[in-house]
């Protein structure tokens, strides 16, 4: 089976979770402070903060930056439902907006305008397949109604400009990301004095850490907040730090594979849309298009399940959760719902073949031309 996405993991992996386990020192060691600096300087940034998760990350940002009860955060509904999970865990209310275009599925700036309320203090951006919104004209938005300018990089890890849009950014490192620690984060903040306190958060609001202290740097510690146990280990740093820096040329192999579907999809599938424009920057984190309007998505990721190909849909919008049908009633996003009908993931990965890319347009041509593919007004009639 030809996955959609697929961790590369291997001997030096496994190597650094040798050396780890020799150690005897498994969490919050040299290896989580090198992976942060590491990270942070890979993506132009000062520094960075390790955390269990981007979902963690998002949460700790919204707090640090005291976002909480009573406060509305403009969010995406075309993302993985953590974007908004980390606004409600914050105590605060997420107000959806809907994408830009069919074919740039952003939070549209339009729309984000008109869900401003009083209330409102923060957006949180999505990187959505690994393209950045606009910096200028979001850092623009964000000066002028005063808010705070969060983006959700989950997508974006080696983006050039990934997690500095705004005012802090957070990754993610889960398995089918672009590069994986199996699970963990890592969170961006402009403002020192906001990292710092992430940095706090992240570990129950204490002042010092074990290791400063059996090091001698610290006597004893004081908890100033009331914190978490967001923390990343040792473990998870040390595969982080051997994905690092593998990330460029595994993206560069990523945006060579979309470019060739690019081309192909335009030959072969004429009316299949795909997102962005052409040489977009993007960490190319995955490969959505869009169906032709009418033909049933389930029956096409059936007929190349059949071929051996293995397809998903980012995403079910979060607006029709259930859980956000009743905590947000009546949200109706007419683009991210047409967007969400007729998305279809196809396989993206640095271990496949550019042979693979033509096995795979030609089994959706293949697929879109039956006739039990299209429409069903089109269907009745002929049976
Ligand atoms: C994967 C993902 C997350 C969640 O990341 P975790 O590290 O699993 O918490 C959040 N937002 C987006 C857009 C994602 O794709």
């Amino acid at each position: 089976m030809l996955l959609v996405a697929e961790p590369t993991l291997g001997e030096e992996e496994k190597a650094a979770l040798a050396a780890v386990i020799d150690s005897g020192w498994i969490t919050m060691g040299d290896r989580v402070a090198a992976f942060e600096k590491a990270f942070a300087a890979a993506h132009g940034v000062a520094d960075a903060v390790a955390v269990g998760s981007c979902t963690a990350g998002l949460h700790l940002v919204l707090e640090s930056l005291g976002i909480g009860p009573g406060d509305e955060v403009l969010v995406p509904a075309m993302t993985f439902v953590a974007t908004a999970n980390a606004v409600l865990h914050a105590g605060a209310t997420p107000v959806f907006v809907d994408i830009e275009a069919l074919d740039r599925p952003l939070m549209a700036p339009d729309d984000a305008k008109d869900k401003l309320t009083a209330r409102t203090r923060a957006v949180i951006l999505v990187d959505y397949a690994g393209t950045l919104p606009d910096p200028d004209l979001w850092r623009a938005f964000a000066a002028a109604h005063g808010l705070r300018l969060i983006e959700d990089a989950a997508h974006a890890a080696g983006a050039e400009g990934a997690g500095a849009i705004g005012d802090a950014g957070v990754f993610s490192f889960y398995g089918n990301k672009n590069m994986t620690t199996a699970e963990g984060g890592m969170v961006f903040a402009r403002d020192p004095a906001v990292l710092e306190r992430i940095r706090r958060l992240r570990g129950h609001g204490m002042t010092s850490s074990t290791r400063q202290r059996l090091s001698g740097h610290a006597q004893g510690y004081d908890v100033t907040m009331l914190g978490y146990n967001h923390r990343m280990d040792e473990l998870r740093a040390a595969v982080g730090l051997v994905q690092l820096a593998k990330l460029p040329a595994w993206n560069a192999k990523r945006r060579a594979l979309t470019e060739a579907y690019r081309q192909r999809l335009r030959r072969a599938c004429p009316d299949v849309l795909v997102p962005f424009a052409d040489n977009q920057p993007s960490s190319n984190h995955i490969l959505p298009v869009l169906l032709p309007e009418g033909a049933d998505r389930e029956t096409v990721m059936d007929a190349l399940r059949a071929d051996g190909i293995q397809t998903s849909v980012h995403y079910a919008p979060v607006h029709l959760f259930t859980l956000y049908r009743e905590r947000c009633p009546d949200v109706a996003l007419p683009l991210t719902e047409e967007f969400a009908r007729r998305e279809l993931t196809l396989p993206l990965h640095p271990k496949m073949e550019d042979a693979q890319v033509d096995t795979v347009v030609q089994a959706l041509a293949d697929a879109l031309s039956r006739a039990d593919v299209r429409g069903v007004a089109e269907l009745e009639g002929s049976e």
